[in-house]
């Protein structure tokens, strides 16, 4: 089936970069307890504490760009991505800068806001938050949108591992979820990823993301993980977002640190691929062409 879902309009009581800069204050301020993704650590960042994630209160970037490589009718989009992430995905394929909040360049969100508008005016269709994961660093995430037209079509790329506490600041600032569900069980997430409680949290996002924005869920096809991933999510997926844009990606590289599992050190076969296509079919899934 495919997906032609309409374009939901976010409503909101003031401007979207006043209210990103209201909430970034506010994020700053909630560092020095930090809550902001699932694994709740607590820690004190804005005094040099650091959690599970590593990072610190300053942002890094390592990408800034304008990119064509994602969902059609997000492309062309001027893409950022902050250094550092939440999860430990052997398989990341930037897992280098993803894993290390301290790689690349040090974020700043008026300096890069103005090189976002000159690719708006160049013809970007988007701009576009990712990382790592931009949950982590989204005192600055809010901030630079602050510095965004408040017409542009912002899209939040996320692994949907934030917490509610996150979500809450988010709310009516980014048009587009584009979010992973990447794991159709724990213990998948926990041996691949190191993150625990993974479906749970998730589905809470994906299910608040969808009933505040638009919402597109990616899923990575993982070489072995058809039956023990893709079919559960799938299976929820038409469940509980009957409509939701997915987007099934086939294109797995066993980079990063795959090679620390067997199943992970090849791309996924054609068999494979088959038999997803064959599970999106069976749960007439709105498969993104
Ligand atoms: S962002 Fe997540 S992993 Fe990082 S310190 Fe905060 S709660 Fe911990």
């Amino acid at each position: 089936m495919i997906c032609n879902a309409p374009e939901k309009k976010i409503a909101r009581t003031q401007s979207r970069p006043a209210l990103a800069r209201e909430r970034a204050r506010i994020a700053r301020e909630l560092l020095a307890d930090c809550r902001l993704c699932a694994h709740d650590c607590g820690v004190n960042r804005l005094a040099g504490e650091t959690g599970l994630c590593h990072a610190t209160a300053e942002a890094r970037f390592f990408l800034a760009q304008t990119e064509v490589s994602d969902e059609l009718e997000l492309i062309p989009t001027f893409a950022v991505a902050l250094s550092g992430c939440d999860m430990r995905c052997d398989f990341c394929i930037t897992g280098k800068e993803s894993w290390n909040p301290r790689a690349g360049l040090g974020f700043s969100a008026a300096e890069i806001a103005e090189r976002a508008k000159a690719a708006l005016a160049d013809g970007a269709k988007t701009i576009m938050l990712l990382g790592g994961e931009p949950t982590i660093h989204l005192p600055a995430a809010l901030e630079f949108v602050s510095h965004l037209p408040a017409d542009a079509k912002l899209v939040w790329k996320t692994n949907a591992h934030g917490s509610a506490q996150a979500r809450e600041l988010l709310d009516g600032i980014f048009d587009v979820w584009l979010a992973d569900f990447k794991f159709g069980n724990n213990a998948c997430a926990q041996r691949l990823a190191k993150t625990p409680d993974y479906v749970r949290v998730v589905r809470d996002n994906l299910l608040w993301a969808n009933g505040h924005s638009e919402l597109i869920v990616r899923h990575l096809l993982l070489p072995g993980h058809v039956e023990c991933c893709w079919r559960p999510v799938a299976a929820w997926l038409a469940e509980n977002l009957p409509d939701v844009k997915v987007n099934l990606r086939s294109g797995f590289w066993p980079a990063w640190q795959a090679s620390r599992h067997a199943e992970l050190r090849h791309t996924v076969s054609v068999l494979e691929t088959q038999r997803a296509g064959d599970i999106a079919d069976e749960f007439g899934l709105p498969l993104i062409p």
